[in-house]
């Protein structure tokens, strides 16, 4: 990472306590106009952010280990980034591609042909969020085979609007007494290693869900099956290998859609460009926002031209899907990413991650699980000596480490895993200090 430099110092410094004043007179102001029902992960407002680094309103320096969700993979003010957007904004911010279009909507889609998995025809479109986009693959999927069926899996998560809530597992905080969902969503059990029965392989795994989609629905009544490759807010869960090519070579050769929803695990965060890559899958659509335009919003879906194709024109789009400044940005992060070698800084990333955290759960029985795949990594917390999820402690962690000034995010079904995404332009030294911070955070809760 020599050929990085940084705008602010890469440096943890703390000057208040957290909350410090100015965070804490915002978190009054908040709460009066502010709806309740977001929330925020940490107390502390930002003023500033840059690399691996958030420097909040009283002038705490903070280690980002979140990147806002695994979307500022470039940082959250890469020069270039910054530079494309206030370029594009001095001279159209919006024209709407639906009514006079751009060139940058159809470069980014250009680009992520050439990037995504496959080298077959493939076709485009852009939109907002990463909900949006799994709304419109589910759309796509739907009207090309003209069947309604959609599997999604346990521990799943792919947003938070009507469809993709009934897509997603988890009740709470997602889907309690939010319905009622959309309909012809079927539920399937997921490969997860550390909670499966031992010896339960990939294949077998997927077997299993096959005969119940075989018998619940009929292979002949689905139009798509949507899956994360590696899930993200459900638990960071690696399926055992084999389950995903299992799963889409049954998909294929029953002419169901495979949507991989790669809007966490894309654009270089798990070591390649798109986590699919891992497995040699090749999805008929795929799903992609979060890390996709350095933290302006920006989604897709790109898939098999003759699926994109079936769909009648004004069938798709959206007054600010493909936003040029969004386009613009999206075009920067991919140059950003190519020229950093970012899929080989996720790789470097993992490795001295995982291997100071495996170090660490031989000697702390809590630590039930290390895994992950290059800059995604997680922690999965137990009662020692079972596999009964620890939230509480897992929540103590995130609060030692916060009161530290290292930002670590939790997810999963239980809630009882800490997960790694630091921004891939972290340095070494930053990212040292956050991992022994994170080390000294776990042995104190588990004390
Ligand atoms: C975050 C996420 C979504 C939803 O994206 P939004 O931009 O929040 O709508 C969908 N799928 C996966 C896998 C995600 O991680």
């Amino acid at each position: 990472m020599s050929t990085l430099s940084y705008r602010l110092p890469q440096k943890r410094a703390l000057v208040t306590e957290l909350p410090g004043p100015k965070s804490t007179e915002l978190g009054a102001r908040r709460r009066a106009a502010v709806a309740a029902g977001v929330g925020s992960s940490v107390p502390v407002y930002a003023a500033d952010a840059d690399g691996g680094v958030i420097v909040d309103v009283d002038g705490n320096s903070l280690i980002d280990l979140g990147a806002g969700i695994a979307v500022t993979s470039v940082g959250a003010s890469d020069p270039r980034v910054a530079q494309a957007v206030s370029e594009q904004a001095a001279h159209f911010t919006h024209t709407c591609f639906m009514v006079t279009p751009y060139e940058s909507y159809v470069r980014v889609a250009e680009e992520l042909a050439a990037l995504t998995p496959g080298d077959h025809e493939k076709r485009t479109v852009l939109f907002n969020s990463g909900a949006e986009a799994v709304e419109n693959a589910v759309k796509v999927a739907r009207l090309a085979t003209g069947r309604m069926a959609v599997v999604a899996f346990d521990h799943a998560y792919h947003g938070r609007t009507n469809l993709t809530m009934a897509l997603t597992a988890k009740s709470m905080p997602y889907k309690t007494n939010f319905g009622p969902f959309a309909p012809e969503v079927y539920r399937m059990p997921m490969s997860y290693p550390f909670r499966d029965e031992a010896g339960l392989t990939g294949e077998q795994a997927a077997r299993r869900a096959i005969t119940q989609i075989e018998k619940q629905i009929g292979a002949d009544g689905v139009a798509a099956i949507i899956l994360e490759p590696i899930q993200g807010e459900g638990g960071f869960i690696v399926p055992a290998p084999g389950f995903l090519p299992t799963l889409v070579s049954w998909a294929r050769a029953n002419g169901i859609v495979f949507i991989a929803d790669e809007v966490q695990t894309g654009f270089a965060r798990t070591g390649s460009w798109f986590a699919c890559e891992d497995e040699q899958i090749v999805p008929d659509i795929i799903t992609m926002a979060k890390g996709i335009a350095g933290g302006l919003p920006l989604s897709a879906i790109t898939g098999r031209a003759e699926l994109l194709d079936a769909v009648h024109p004004g069938g798709l789009g959206g007054t600010y899907g493909g936003n040029p400044i969004a386009c613009a940005a999206a075009l920067a992060t991919i140059e950003t990413m190519r020229e950093l070698d970012l899929p080989a800084r996720a790789r470097q990333i993992g490795e001295t991650a995982t291997t100071r955290l495996r170090a660490l759960a031989a000697e702390v029985p809590a630590i039930g699980d290390v895994r992950g795949r290059g800059a995604m990594i997680a922690v999965e917390l137990v009662k020692p000596g079972t596999a009964l999820p620890d939230a509480d402690l897992t929540k103590a962690i995130a609060a030692k480490a916060l009161e530290q000034g290292v930002i670590v995010l939790t997810c999963g079904t239980y809630g009882n895993v800490i997960r790694l995404l630091p921004p891939l332009v972290i340095d070494d030294d930053l990212l040292d200090d956050a991992l022994t911070v994170l080390e000294q955070a776990i042995r104190a809760a588990t004390a």
